[in-house]
């Protein structure tokens, strides 16, 4: 039986931008990736800019999910390999029930060797969600291959630690970066409203390195009471702060 990576990306970029020298690595290895992208993407000029059409959210998660076609193939994964759940950006907390449900359902089929899924210490929202969701899902069918952490938003908080995995990219890099070029509308002025690209290239930089940075956790320990809660308010209160001035 052919062996599967499965890798959670809230986003559609997120998993080419701290993972993607490591996907490269594994697909030379004819390894099996298969990418679950949970969020749609499609608020982000919303959010960021205020625009409301032209192009519409429908056409953003549209073009949002091209990219991620064209940069995975890069990386050696194939279109039908790169699944795409569509909840709803910034606000899949409020979609939890059902995204349990589908994502239960694609890791019984997948059957994987290993998951990675985003940090829980990342501040976005819908990272957290995606890496609550995952782990409760792994843990409803007792799932005792190894899952690893990746970190995009808090990157830059991560150093070298002991109990961090480091890979080895140098050799993937050139082709990373080229995978990370094909996020278009996130890496380049993609409106003619935009002065800066949706990611700043000093943040895209973090991800220019040759090493990545994983960290294998164990789903089944018991979380502190308190991170717990602090977490469900960041998550409330960022999703509301973005949702009641822009969506
Ligand atoms: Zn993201």
């Amino acid at each position: 039986m052919v062996e599967t990576c499965l890798i959670f990306s809230p986003h559609q970029d997120d998993a080419c931008l701290a993972c993607g020298g490591a996907i490269l690595k594994k697909t030379k290895k004819k390894e099996n990736i298969v990418i679950i992208n949970t969020c749609n993407g499609r608020n982000v000029f919303l959010l960021f800019f205020g625009v409301k059409d032209n192009p519409s959210p429908k056409e953003i998660e549209q073009i949002r999910n091209e990219e991620d076609i064209k940069a995975m193939n890069l990386l050696g994964v194939p279109k039908e390999n790169i699944i795409f759940l569509g909840f709803e950006d910034v606000l899949m907390y409020k979609q939890r029930k059902n995204a349990e449900e589908k994502i239960l359902e694609l890791i019984k089929k997948i059957k994987p060797s290993e998951v990675y899924i985003p940090s829980d210490i990342e501040i976005h929202p819908d990272h957290i969600i995606t890496s609550e969701v995952v782990k409760k899902c792994l843990r409803k069918i007792n799932f005792k291959n190894p899952v690893y952490e990746y970190y995009v938003w808090s990157r830059s908080k991560i150093k070298e630690k002991k109990d961090l995995i480091t890979v080895d990219i140098s050799e993937e890099l050139d082709m990373k970066k080229k995978a990370i070029q094909e996020y278009k509308s996130q890496v380049e002025i993609f409106l003619p409203q935009q002065k800066e690209p949706v990611l700043e290239k000093e943040f895209i930089n973090q991800f220019y390195q040759n090493k990545e940075f994983f960290k294998k956790i164990d789903i089944f320990k018991n979380e502190n009471i308190l991170y717990k809660f602090y977490k469900g308010i960041k998550v409330r209160f960022i999703s509301l702060l973005w949702t009641k001035f822009k969506i």
